[in-house]
């Protein structure tokens, strides 16, 4: 049999990693597995690092202005390199069986839908894919018969105890709560970017972690779920879940619920996508209830959390509307981040440019954008809106 070939993209981010890890774990098993492409943002000596360990035969960079650094810390390999979106592109477009879509933002978007329209078995950690195209890349896999396995920890979750959908009620996805779950809003509108990224439970990316402190990652993740599974908005919930340990519950029409536990850590996920249908041996934490004692429960409250209720409110009014959200949400953290705006000020504008959205620069989209041009579009425009209202050019 020859070597099951993959790619990953986004490989120095928390996924990327935690995806190598699996991969060398299963090959020091004596797993056939052969790196296609490895894909990153600007970080050359971390993805020059790991093209060392991995040997892909493609290394791709979104920043074309390091191309030649690139070059350098890979010269002598033999691996063939690119820079510029279009790169980071054809990495997803590269012929591999499994393709791991792990960048962060809608830069992932272009690269997830390559590696859909080349069939592949996609594992996606993206979930701002979904957020601003779920309709399209829905078709698209159907269209290329691409297999999607969701990464996201509470979507793995789900799909894994997930039944047929005339005996599914409703579905929970779990929230940590994040680190601002028992502050006071006093305390939130004076937080900093590094107590928003001190995630309890989980070691992040920035971006998702702030996401997770404000809820909007939640909020994001009602949309991947919505699109990933076909699930109404109001037969989707969220509860705060402060231990991480249970990730989804599917509530099935006769009472019964079933829930997916695991101990937080993404490997699990992660070695989940890359086996399926089997299942693959990985050196994860093993889940010791008896040490975690108890599991708790409780509403998230909307009022702290104002993102979770938008994102609920797009999802319910379209896709045209989860584009916006998303769009703003990317700018106002990244302006958080700079401090430009405070940490409540994100949900402010992301909030802001939702009612916009039949005015200005948003006005004449559909409500359902029919192709990526469109939505790139509606993602630039609600950038745009978000800009001004975050009070910088970035
Ligand atoms: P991260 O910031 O740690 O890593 C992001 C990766 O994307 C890096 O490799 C970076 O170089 C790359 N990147 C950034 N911009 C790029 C661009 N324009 N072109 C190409 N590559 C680019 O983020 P992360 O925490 O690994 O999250 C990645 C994705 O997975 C996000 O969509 C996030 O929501 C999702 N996710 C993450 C976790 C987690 O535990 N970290 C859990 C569930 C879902
Ligand atoms: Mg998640």
């Amino acid at each position: 049999m020859s070597a099951r070939a993959i790619s990953i993209l986004g490989a120095t981010g928390s996924i990327g990693r935690s995806t190598v890890a699996v991969v060398e774990e299963l090959r020091a098993q004596g797993q056939d597995i052969r790196v296609e492409a490895l894909a990153a943002g600007g970080d050359v000596a971390g993805v020059a690092e790991l093209a060392r360990r991995l040997r892909p035969r493609f290394v791709a960079l979104a920043e074309e202005a390091k191309r030649a650094d690139l070059q350098a810390a890979l010269a002598g390999t033999g691996i063939e390199i690119g820079a510029g979106e279009s790169a980071v592109e054809e990495a997803g477009a590269r012929p591999a069986d499994w393709v791991m879509a792990a960048i962060v933002g809608v830069a992932g978007l272009r690269s997830t839908m390559a590696a859909i329209g080349q069939g592949a078995t996609v594992a996606i950690a993206n979930k701002e894919s979904f957020a601003c195209a779920g309709p399209l890349v829905r078709r698209a896999a159907a269209a290329s018969s691409a297999t999607i396995l969701p990464v996201d920890s509470e979507h793995n979750a789900i799909f894994q105890v997930l039944g047929a959908p005339d005996q599914v009620e409703k579905v929970t996805i779990t929230a940590s709560g994040g680190p601002f779950r028992t502050a006071s809003l006093e305390a939130m509108a004076a937080a900093t970017p590094h107590q928003a990224c001190a995630h309890p439970n989980w070691s992040m990316g920035a971006k998702i972690s702030i996401d997770s402190a404000t809820l909007m990652n939640k909020g994001l993740e009602l949309i991947e779920a919505s699109y990933l599974f076909d699930i109404a908005p109001d037969r989707l919930d969220v509860l705060v879940h402060p231990q991480s340990v249970v990730h989804a519950l599917v509530h099935y029409v006769d009472g019964s619920v079933l829930a997916h536990l695991a101990a937080p850590d993404m490997r699990t996920p992660i070695a989940h996508t890359f086996a399926w249908p089997a299942r693959a041996q990985v050196s994860t934490p093993r889940l010791d209830l008896a040490a975690i004692a108890a599991l708790t429960f409780e509403a998230p409250d909307l009022t702290r959390f104002p993102a979770l209720a938008l994102a609920r409110a797009a999802l319910v009014e379209g896709p045209k509307a989860s584009c916006a959200l998303n769009a703003a949400n990317e700018i106002a953290v990244q302006a958080f981040i700079d401090g430009r705006i405070g940490f409540l000020d994100i949900a402010r504008v992301v909030g802001e440019v939702l009612e916009s959205l039949e005015r200005d620069a948003l006005k004449g989209f559909q409500k359902s954008p029919s192709s990526f041009d469109e939505v790139r579009a509606i993602d630039a425009a609600a950038r745009t809106a978000a800009r001004t209202l975050a009070g910088g050019p970035r």
